[in-house]
């Protein structure tokens, strides 16, 4: 689709105007500028004042079609030019969304939103004191958002809030990720930083021995300071993709190095890939009481698993989960994909009947996304994939199985280029959610990542604005400079919570 649209001339816009458009069309040429034979002309004009917002658009098809749209809204008295600039924003996402709605006839649930995180949206409106009916007013009159999507943010802002009663107080906790940068092999989909594991042997030793120095120098800092730790989680790559004696020696080291760890809230070691996981893996995580496991199928199709590059079987992640359960593994997690090459329907609802004999506490459902730098993005004409209703079926399928099973959904974030315009969906029993990834979702809190791959968040605990800093992805260049990341990283906190402790 060519896609001529006139009146911007500010190139701030240019990106979030992309991504409305690119929710309709795959693939799309977006002209801010008169360019021969376009399929589609946009025309956007903005009228600001002191007091007001007015921004009007129409959309002309080459076969004469004619759409208009329309927004206005009142500046509110000091407002900062940041402000009024994301106010501005809005109003021209508004006006496109509507007229590609018009001229597409595909209706955006989500509305003008993209951003990730929808239910961070929810927390700060309430957050800021407004009750529920005026956030949900707001989100539907000023997002265009739909109010099935509003009501799960609800549920989950709900849950989250019953879950930690005191999310809004943690600003001056932390919680710590932990990146492991190793798999087996490279799944097809798989933008983290995996490296297979079997060409790196030298690598995995000098990489533990920087995480090791990492997690020492951190927890000084932490124990010094009194900052208290609300969760930790072990990511990557999957971190039980390292031997059973080096998981030992990293556990240990957490315990000695780290402050109050039997205090910690929760700690998730993610063991996605069954053909990582063994007795004597499950027997370290129980001797440093690992709460909580995460392990994957993504699908119990065995072609598609082949298909997507994840070697192994089926049945392997049955069998290792059933190994994890009579191991005393009472909280894990199992990861599904909607949408994933081949399956459809019939083949969604086959994992659900799988997912049935199994019932883990959580089920984290994802929607596929095309990560720019993915395997499967780079060849897409080789992976076939459902169209958007089917995908949407699919969703739906998710969605009533759940809640016929006695799960519930607690958390939530949206990708970009993500199937139908979807999003992922957390669901658990009730009681076993996992307070990691809301920490991680709802923002309300530093999360200091160690290891590869890993980006921290610096969320200040007074004004929650947000510093990112992130370790290097590779291994080598990780093992180059862990030194240096640690000194930076150290430098953040000070600034954060040493802020805080001039003020006490
Ligand atoms: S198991 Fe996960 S981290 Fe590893 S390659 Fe596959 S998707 Fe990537």
């Amino acid at each position: 689709m060519r896609i001529q649209l006139n009146g911007i001339d500010d190139e701030r816009f240019y990106r979030p105007l992309t991504h409305i458009v690119e929710l309709f069309f795959e693939e799309s040429d977006m002209y801010f500028e008169s360019v021969e034979s376009p399929e589609l002309t946009i025309t956007i004009d903005i009228q600001t004042d002191e007091h007001q917002v007015r921004t009007k658009a129409s959309g002309v098809t080459e076969t004469g079609g004619y759409h208009e749209s329309s927004f206005h809204e009142h500046f509110t008295p000091h407002m900062t030019d940041k402000e009024t600039f994301k106010l501005i924003k809005r109003s021209v996402s508004y006006v496109l969304l509507t007229i590609l709605e018009d001229v597409t006839g595909v209706v955006q649930k989500w509305g003008i939103l993209t951003g990730i995180r929808p239910t961070k949206l929810l927390h700060k409106k309430l957050q800021e004191g407004k009750t529920k009916e005026q956030a949900h007013a707001e989100l539907r009159e000023d997002y265009k958002i739909h109010d099935e999507k509003i009501d799960l943010m609800q549920t989950i802002v709900e849950r989250q809030l019953q879950v930690i009663p005191d999310l809004y107080q943690l600003n001056k906790e932390i919680s710590i990720y932990i990146g492991i940068p190793f798999c087996p092999t490279k799944c097809a989909y798989c933008t983290f930083p995996a490296y297979a594991i079997n060409n790196k042997y030298g690598q995995v030793d000098s990489f533990l021995g920087g995480l090791h120095y990492e997690m020492r120098e951190m927890g000084r800092w932490l124990k010094d300071n009194n900052i208290k730790i609300t969760t930790i989680y072990y990511g990557g790559g999957t971190p039980t993709s390292i031997t059973a004696e080096e998981m030992d020696l990293l556990y240990e080291e957490m315990y000695e190095s780290f402050p109050d760890v039997s205090n910690i809230r929760e700690i998730t070691v993610e063991a996605g890939r069954p053909d990582t996981i063994t007795k004597e893996k499950l027997e370290v995580l129980n001797k440093w009481n690992i709460d909580r496991i995460s392990i994957n199928p993504q699908s119990y199709i065995q072609e598609t698993l082949k298909a997507i590059g994840r070697h192994h079987t089926v049945e392997e992640t049955i069998e290792k989960y059933k190994l994890a359960r009579s191991m005393g593994m009472t909280n894990i997690n199992m990861d599904l994909i909607i949408g994933l090459p081949g399956e459809g329907t019939k083949e969604f609802q086959y994992t659900l009947d799988e997912t049935k004999k199994l019932m883990p506490e959580s089920l984290t459902v994802h929607t596929l996304s095309f990560k720019r730098a993915s395997e499967m993005t780079k060849n897409k004409e080789k992976y076939k994939v459902a169209g958007r209703d089917e995908i949407m079926e699919m969703m739906d399928l998710a969605t009533n199985w759940t809640a016929t099973h006695g799960y519930v959904p607690y958390y939530l974030y949206r990708q970009k280029n993500i199937l139908g315009n979807l999003e992922n969906v957390g669901y658990s029993i009730p009681g076993q959610e996992s307070l990691y990834n809301i920490m991680i979702m709802e923002e309300q809190q530093t999360i200091l990542g160690l290891g590869c791959g890993a980006s921290s968040k610096f969320v200040h605990p007074e004004t929650g604005k947000i510093t990112r800093f992130a370790n290097p992805k590779d291994p080598k260049s990780y093992n180059d400079g862990y030194e240096k990341y640690t000194k930076d990283k150290i430098s953040l906190l000070e600034d954060l919570f040493g802020s805080l402790k001039s003020h006490n």
